[in-house]
């Protein structure tokens, strides 16, 4: 099936009109995403600063681009202008960045803390008390220029069904406990971005309101075994 083909048949058939798809564009061609766009997409997903800047540049301006992979604090800049949410904020350091950037440019950044849920070593993210931490911070209370959309979660690499249920509803059970705690009065607090492509229906059974797909809309990776920098 074409790009335009299976955009078309994840959201008219495959996932709830409530989740948004988010399509993982990274280190495909920016003739790709046009595709995609062309077929009524326009949120897509980027894990590198890099890439999404240049392909930024050459794409339609109302693509609302979301940064979904870990994010140095040095780089904040060049997306703050244009952003639409980044997914990936794993410390009170890159938030106070990103609030310092979205300030310049005039603008609140969207933006979900990232929470580490998988059973593996290499996964960026908050762990649960640091998250709540954070929240807690006089620093974060005092950030003008950021709101905090939600979580964001990767499950383990794994096709244990069970394992990955068990971490999307522990990620969903700590949502609604920090959107009590923290964001009771903020209806803006409602995004759960966790499922991709091999895992988002577990996802959306348990309660994702964002799933990030790539390779099932734009076809498998060429992995990079070696790098020369
Ligand atoms: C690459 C990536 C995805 C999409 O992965 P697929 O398996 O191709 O759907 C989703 N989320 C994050 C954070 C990613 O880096």
């Amino acid at each position: 099936m074409s790009i335009a083909d299976n955009i078309k048949s994840l959201k008219n058939e495959t996932i709830p009109k409530k989740v948004t798809l988010i399509a993982v564009s990274k280190t495909k061609p920016v003739a790709d995403i046009q595709e995609a766009y062309d077929a009524g997409q326009r949120e897509f997903g980027e894990n590198t600063v890099q890439e999404m800047v240049e392909k930024q540049e050459q794409l339609p301006k109302d693509i609302q681009w979301h940064q979904i992979g870990h994010l140095q604090t040095n780089k904040v800049k060049y997306i703050a202008p244009f952003i639409s949410m980044i997914q990936s904020v794993d410390s009170l350091k890159l938030l106070q960045e990103i609030n310092k950037q979205a300030e310049k440019n005039n603008r609140t950044i969207d933006c979900l803390l990232q929470i580490y849920i998988a059973d593996e070593e290499t996964k960026f993210g908050l762990g649960f008390d640091e998250a709540i931490e954070l929240l807690r911070s006089n620093e974060f209370a005092s950030f003008k220029n950021i709101r905090i959309r939600g979580l964001m979660g990767i499950a383990t690499n794994t096709d244990k069904e069970k394992q990955l249920k068990d971490e999307f509803q522990e990620l969903k059970v700590f949502f609604d406990g920090i959107k009590q705690s923290f964001f009771r009065k903020e209806n803006s607090f409602d995004v759960i971005s966790m499922g991709m492509s091999s895992d988002y229906e577990i996802a959306i059974e348990q309660g994702s309101t964002m799933i990030r797909v790539g390779s099932t809309i734009f076809g498998g990776r060429v992995i990079k075994h070696w790098k020369n920098n």
